[in-house]
This record gives structure tokens, sequence and C-alpha cells, in this order.
């Protein structure tokens, strides 16, 4: 066989299910991926090793067994407080898993190729908790970003239909990002954009056909102004983090991308 008949192989070929049911799965891994964001984004920004070690409640250490670990149920069950010690528990991990099923859910909708959806499925993965570590330590750690360079690369092989001009558009960005990144610490005292979210621009560029890549551009501007006059609202002295727009802009292009492009064309 060859890639694009790789590329081409159907999830119904792994059961002929409908789509309803297979939305349905999705929705039950998002939220089983969804807590496995949250232990990453928590553990990968402070170098801790995501394979061992189980998790622990942060205000009383107690060891969380399964019955804790349901992913929204366990959440509501309690209350939104820790079992033993009753501290609270933020709100932000059932949102996260609430997210993450409603993405993977989206991927399912757009996606009926078996191998492009497990790459997009992984790449969600990785893009929700970049998102989340940029938002809370200003950073997109390489652990995370390369991985996602990987998939990405994997995906537009599969995928795009001129994969030498979306090679050459995503190294272009890279050089001209890298320069307005460069000059602007430079000359102004503190970078335009962060080197990690010229990366991530870039891997769209190897992920969406040409014109999804500029709405994907367009729409990362939009999204991160937003977003951005929020944050200084809030937030007045903290470094704004473009990561969570520019992630957000890539998976509704990517799920949209056909009436998006055909609205625009
Ligand atoms: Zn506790």
């Amino acid at each position: 066989m060859i890639l694009s008949d790789i590329a081409a192989v159907p999830l119904s070929e792994i059961a002929s299910l409908p789509r309803s049911v297979w939305m349905a799965v999705a929705a039950v891994l998002g939220l089983v991926f969804g807590s496995f964001i949250t232990a990453l984004s928590y553990r990968v920004p402070r170098g801790q090793s995501i394979a061992h070690g189980r998790s622990q409640c942060p205000a009383c250490g107690t060891t969380l067994t399964a019955r804790d670990l349901i992913p929204v149920f366990s959440w509501l069950i309690a209350r939104g407080r820790c079992r033993v010690c009753q501290t609270a528990i933020s709100i932000r991990y059932p949102l996260i898993e609430l997210l993450t099923a409603a993405v993977f859910m989206s991927a399912v909708w757009r996606e009926p190729r078996l191998l492009p959806l497990l790459l997009l499925l992984a790449t969600a993965v990785l893009m929700m908790t970049l998102a989340i570590t940029d938002l809370e330590h200003r950073r997109l750690p390489f652990p995370l970003l390369v991985p996602l360079a990987v998939l990405g690369t994997v995906y537009g092989v599969l995928i795009q239909p001129q994969l030498l001009a979306a090679a050459v558009t995503a190294a272009s960005v890279v050089l001209a990002g890298l320069s307005v990144a460069a000059l602007s610490r430079r000359f102004l005292g503190r970078p335009l954009i962060g080197a990690g979210d010229v990366y991530v621009l870039a891997i769209g560029a190897l992920m969406l056909p040409w014109l999804a890549f500029v709405i994907f551009m367009g729409l990362a501007g939009l999204l991160a102004l937003i977003f951005g006059l929020a944050w200084r609202r809030w937030n007045p002295d903290a470094l704004f983090p473009f990561g969570p727009s520019v992630f957000a802009a890539l998976w509704v292009t990517m799920v949209f991308q056909a009436p998006l492009t055909g609205f625009v064309s």
C-alpha cells in the first residue's frame, strides 16, 4: 500500500458503527484524556516524569484512587472538594475534561479516515497541554513542542496535496517569525512573538492547505487581540500568552476548514 492508501482507510474499517456511536466513544476518550492533559500540564513544566507517581491531592497529599479520578463525575460527587481534607478542587479540572471531550468529538466529526484522525487526536492532546502550560507558565516547553511538530509533519505528509509548497511556507514562517522575535527583542527590549509561537504557526502551515492557513493566521490574530484586551484588563502586569489563541485558531480552522475556505473563495 502506498501512503495515500494508508491515509484513506476509513474509521469504519475497525467496526462499522454509526457516526453517533463514534462520537460517543470520542466523548468518553476525551474525558479520560482531559485528566491526562491536566496531569501533563502540571508535570512537564515542573520537569516531573509523566510515567511515574500517582496523582495526589495538592493540599493534603492523599494519593488519589480510581474513584477520585473518574473525569467530571468524581468532581461533581465530591462537590468540588478533596474527600479527605475538604480543600476546594479547582473547577478547571472538570472544565478541561469537558473541553477535551468536545475537541475529540469535533475531530471525529471532521475526519472519517482512521490514521489522520488518530494524528489529529494526538495533536489535540499536545495542543491543549501546551495552551494550558502557556497560560500558567508563559512558555511552550520543547518536550511538548517537538512531538507536536513531528505529528503535524506526518499529518501534513498524509493529507497535503501540495506538500512542497506547505514546507516552503512553514520554513518562511520560521525565518520571518524568528527574525521578528530577534529584532523586537533587540530594538524594543521585548520580543513581539515568542520562538515557541513561531514554531506553532509553522506547524499550522504544514497541517493546513494554503487558503486555510491564511484564515488560521487571521483568526489567530483576531483571537489574540480579543483575548489580549481581556487579559490586559484582568492581569495588567502579567505577560500576555499568545499560545492559547494560536491553538484555538488552529483547531477551529482545522475542523471547519471546508466551510471556512468555501466562505472565503
Ligand atoms: Zn486533600
